[in-house]
């Protein structure tokens, strides 16, 4: 398995698996991929239920990536699945346990790793396989990063204690729940150095940009990042559907008939950069009898706008809304450029055409008149959906009082838009959860009156002694804590 660039010229080398693990975009600008998707039939997928059934979740992780990891031994890829995928990180030894909430909809749990968010499924993996490809390269990184909350935290406690890795993550001060702050500021590891700095979040993301423009700079301190991206973050999530698949389509013809092999189940991914719901594209382009995918945004609808219009239609920073679902307030979703590049037949040149400078220049492309784009339903089982905030607390409501589950605002996004699709679509919807409601108490306990539950794994952190350097918004400044703090090997 070699991968390319989604802009790659045609005599263009690719890549392997190792090769694109520590690195971020390719050097075209364009997001890597693989030659082709591996191909699955019938007899793999039972092959799959049963080895999920008898060896669990990361006997099937090991399983699937090895379909796209040619470069790292058999054995090898087995325990890094069972270091990432494991209990007490993971609340549950079942990974993604999945529930049926009656009337057609199911919750597939992402967010039961140790940040309570489904960034988890990825950065587990890939703190594993960064700590294994450092020392097999006898190499080191230093992670330098931006986070309004959950892919931070996420990323820290993927990376905290690793030899050969460092991470510097600026958040802006003030400006995340306390319960964020707890998670990240609470890690009293040598590695990891918690930066608070005197700006927003945007300001935070352009201090990390100016640290990657210089070069010199950037090779001395060995500068990488974990951004969303990362072919191997994606690989993770084609797992937790073919997972998802196997143990709805079970639990679903157990309950109502029929039979598992033969069930066709619905997703509803709450979406930002596309990672999510590209990993479903992925796991469904090889096969798993994933039906329709629907894209739920929030009021930052640029995905929406897409699959109604064929307009994509990038926004400005200040045409970016601050919502109660933070994590899905995005302009322009990074991962979008791999799910149009399959659309497009694998149209490398038109790719770069859409996606290189006209689209920094106009910010926008328009496939209205494509007949890729009428094909959207139909061929690639793409549909999609919006939510504001009455109807996340609306839906956050609803779902407590129905069906007795307290949904983050994400995921209760992604629920008012699956109720919206129920009656137009053909057997069980599940919406991915994406975090849990204990991430986000304030829009819950306005939805509700009351304060969401707090996981045992989660209580008395708001108590735990902090660790957080100040810094005022300037590159000289962040360069020196770099050259003061982190210990080169
Ligand atoms: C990151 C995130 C999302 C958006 O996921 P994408 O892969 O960027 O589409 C949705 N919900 C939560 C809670 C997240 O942390």
């Amino acid at each position: 398995m070699r991968y390319l660039s989604t802009r790659a010229a045609a005599d263009t080398l690719p890549s392997t698996f190792s090769d694109i693990l520590l690195g971020g975009l390719a050097p075209d600008g364009g997001l890597y991929l693989p030659q082709t998707y591996p191909q699955i039939n019938a007899d793999t997928l039972a092959q799959w239920r049963q080895l999920l059934d008898d060896e669990g979740y990361p006997a099937l992780a090991a399983r699937v990536l090895s379909l796209f990891i040619d470069d790292i031994p058999a054995g090898d890829l087995a325990e890094i699945c069972e270091r990432a995928y494991r209990t007490p990180a993971f609340a549950t030894p079942e990974i993604v346990p999945v529930t049926d909430l009656g009337n057609g909809l199911w919750l597939s749990h992402l967010s039961e790793g140790p940040t309570a968010a489904f960034k988890d499924m990825a950065m587990q993996l890939l703190g594993e396989l960064f700590e294994y490809e450092l020392r097999r390269r006898d190499d080191w990184l230093t992670i330098v990063g931006a986070t309004s909350g959950d892919t931070g935290s996420a990323a820290e406690y993927a990376l905290r204690g690793r030899p050969g890795v460092s991470v510097v993550m600026l958040t802006p001060r003030g400006r995340m729940t306390p319960f964020q702050r707890a998670q990240m500021f609470s890690l009293l590891d040598d590695n990891i150095v918690n930066v608070a700095v005197d700006g927003v979040f945007d300001d935070c993301q352009d201090l990390v940009k100016a640290l990657n423009m210089d070069a010199d700079f950037k090779a001395a301190w060995h500068i990488g990042a974990v951004n969303s991206i990362n072919w191997a973050r994606l690989l993770a999530q084609v797992v937790y559907y073919v997972a998802t698949w196997i143990r709805v389509s079970a639990q679903y013809a157990r309950t109502y008939g029929g039979n598992a092999a033969e069930q066709r189940v619905s997703v509803c991914v709450p979406s930002g950069n596309f990672g999510n719901v590209c990993a479903a594209h992925i796991a469904r382009s090889m096969g798993v009898p994933l039906d329709t995918l629907i894209v739920a945004t929030n009021e930052n609808d640029v995905l929406d706008e897409f699959f109604t219009t064929g307009v994509y239609r990038v926004r400005s920073a200040e045409n970016t809304l601050a919502t109660s679902s933070p994590s899905m307030d995005i302009s322009k979703a990074s991962n979008f450029e791999r799910f149009i590049h399959d659309v497009l037949g694998g149209d490398k040149a038109r790719v770069a055409e859409l996606f290189g400078e006209r689209l920094d220049e106009y910010g926008t492309f328009d496939l209205s008149a494509s007949p890729f784009f009428a094909q959207m339903r139909t061929r690639w089982g793409m549909v999609s959906g919006r939510s504001t905030h009455a109807n996340r607390l609306a839906e956050i409501r609803r779902t407590a009082t129905e069906n007795g589950y307290v949904l983050d605002p994400h995921t209760a996004d992604g629920m008012h838009v699956a109720r919206q699709w129920l009656d137009h679509l053909d057997g069980p919807i599940v919406v991915m959860e994406t975090a849990l409601p204990v991430k986000f108490a304030q829009t819950v306990v306005e939805a509700t009156g009351q304060l969401p539950p707090t996981p045992e794994r989660f209580q008395g952190i708001e108590a735990l002694p902090q660790k957080v350097v100040d810094l005022p918004n300037d590159l000289a400044a962040l360069q020196a804590l770099i050259q003061d703090t982190i210990r080169r090997p």
